[in-house]
This record gives structure tokens, C-alpha cells and sequence, in this order.
């Protein structure tokens, strides 16, 4: 080990001696003392359930209350859509509107049913800085996706336009696919399927007003991103799925593109007529 003294600094931590160099040293010490900050802000205020805000004991936690209100989705469901079934249908029986028009994905599956209180989650994630939420809500997709993620897998969020990127600082889609990735060392792709024009919100528009407001939305950054694609298997990740046309569009896209199967993981999805409605 070189001389301490001279070259640098030695600090003990709970494996044993470490030797950092000056500028290693100060930066260790000032993530330590940022961590003691965080701990002594987190006594000052003590961490609070994303859904009704009561005081509970660790960061990322539900109070008992919020758990008892989130429907998470469980079989039996639609094997393509994911919708959830108030019975089981058989083996590869799909739901009414898959049969009608197919989505141009392959298979969704949603953690969540979106209501009241998911809403709040996702709100709450969405608009205030409960980015610390993410590692919480790709658990929960990692579970209800695990039969379409493979190490091979390409984990891709659903893109914001750089203007609404700007106004709300981050992707809140691009934060759930990184946890995602963290989480299952899935190769993971962002900033490279984008979002070439800015549409209105999808909120208050009819399903065929959805469609066309997201046809043609989608591209890629420049010809290597899109090469990167070619052949791929792709799981596109958005926090809710209503009608699925804004996740339809953009497989059309990544599949034009040479992607060879288009898979959607989201945090909620809609249920019409709420749970067991069909
Ligand atoms: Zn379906």
C-alpha cells in the first residue's frame, strides 16, 4: 500500500482499511455527511405513505390502510391485454376488445387496477418529488411482468417531448424502467425511442380521438438508435394504460423499426366497469 501520508488517505470502514486518494477521501466524506443529513432530516420528518399521507416507518411504505385499498391484479386475466377476468375462462381465452381490435403490442400486464387510490400513487409520483416511489412500483411490475422480461429483453419507456420533459424534469416512465433494469439486469434503452412531436394530453379524448393523436408520435433519435431494435424483444414501460392506443402506437413504431416482439409493463391500467367487470 503506498504511504498514506503522502499519496493519499486512509480511512477505516466495516470491511477494514481502505485507501482513498485526497480527492476520493472528500468525496466519501461529503456523500457520508450528506447521508447523515438525509437520516436527520428523515427523524425531523418522518416518512409519509404516498396514499393517506400517515406517518409510517420506512420510506418506500404503505400504511396498512393504503395496502388493504391497492387492488393489485392477479390471475385470472386477458393473456394479451392483462385485464383482470371476474372468472376463468380457460386457457388463451381473451377479452372482448382484444378479440374486436387487437392491440399491436403483444402482451400487457399492469401491477395495479388505476382507481382511487392508485391514482394518488401515481399522482403523487407523477407531480410532487416521490421519485424515491420508483424502486417500490418496479417491484411491483418486475411481479406482474416477470414472464416477458429476459436478460435479453430491451426495457424502453413510453417517451415524453422534450417540452414536457423540460417542464416536468423528468420522465416519470424512464425512472420506472431504470429501477426495472436495476432490479433484473435487463438491458434497458432511454433517450433513444423518442417522442417527435408534442400531442395533447390523451385525458379527454375519445378512443379514436387517442389513436389519432398518437399516430405517427414515435421515432428514434438517429439511424444507431433505431439499429439497436433490429430484432429486439421490447418491453415498453408507462405508469397507466387507458384504451392502450398511446402503447399501440409506439409498438407500431418500434416494430417498423425491426423489433421482433413488442411486450407493455405498466405500473396501472384501466379497468372499465371496475374489477370483475368482465
Ligand atoms: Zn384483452
Amino acid at each position: 500500500m503506498p504511504d498514506a501520508r503522502l499519496t493519499g488517505r486512509v480511512f477505516l470502514n466495516a470491511e477494514g482499511q481502505g485507501w482513498f486518494s485526497d480527492r476520493e477521501f472528500d468525496d466519501l466524506m461529503m456523500k457520508r455527511a450528506k447521508s447523515v443529513a438525509a437520516s436527520a432530516l428523515d427523524l425531523a420528518m418522518p416518512p409519509l405513505c404516498p396514499v393517506t399521507q400517515d406517518e409510517v416507518s420506512a420510506i418506500h411504505a404503505l400504511s396498512a390502510t393504503a395496502w388493504a385499498s391497492a387492488h393489485f391484479i392477479e390471475e385470472p386475466y386477458c393473456p394479451r391485454c392483462g385485464v383482470p377476468f371476474a372468472t376463468d375462462y380457460g386457457e388463451g381465452v381473451e377479452c372482448p376488445s382484444c378479440i374486436a381490435e387487437p392491440p399491436d403490442f403483444e402482451c400487457a400486464r399492469a401491477a395495479l387496477v388505476y382507481d382511487d387510490a392508485s391514482h394518488r400513487m401515481i399522482v403523487g409520483f407523477k407531480h410532487s418529488d416521490r421519485t424515491e416511489l420508483a424502486s417500490m412500483f418496479a417491484r411491483w411490475m418486475i411481479r406482474a411482468g416477470s414472464a416477458m422480461i429476459t436478460s435479453k429483453s430491451i426495457i424502453t419507456p413510453i417517451p415524453l417531448h422534450k417540452r414536457r420533459l423540460f417542464a416536468r424534469r423528468y420522465n416519470q416512465s424512464a425512472l420506472l424502467v431504470r429501477e426495472i433494469a436495476r432490479q433484473t439486469n435487463a438491458p434497458l434503452s432511454v433517450g433513444e425511442f423518442v417522442r417527435k412531436r408534442a400531442t395533447p394530453p390523451q385525458k379527454d379524448l375519445s378512443r379514436e380521438g387517442r389513436k389519432r393523436n398518437v399516430a405517427g408520435a414515435f421515432g428514434f433519435k438517429n439511424d444507431t438508435a433505431t439499429q439497436q431494435f433490429r430484432g429486439a424483444h421490447v418491453v415498453l414501460v408507462d405508469d397507466v394504460l387507458t384504451t392502450g392506443a398511446t402503447l399501440s402506437a409506439a409498438a407500431r413504431a418500434l416494430k417498423r423499426a425491426g423489433a421482433s416482439r413488442v411486450d407493455a409493463l405498466v405500473l396501472a391500467r384501466v379497468v372499465k366497469g371496475g374489477i370483475g367487470a368482465i
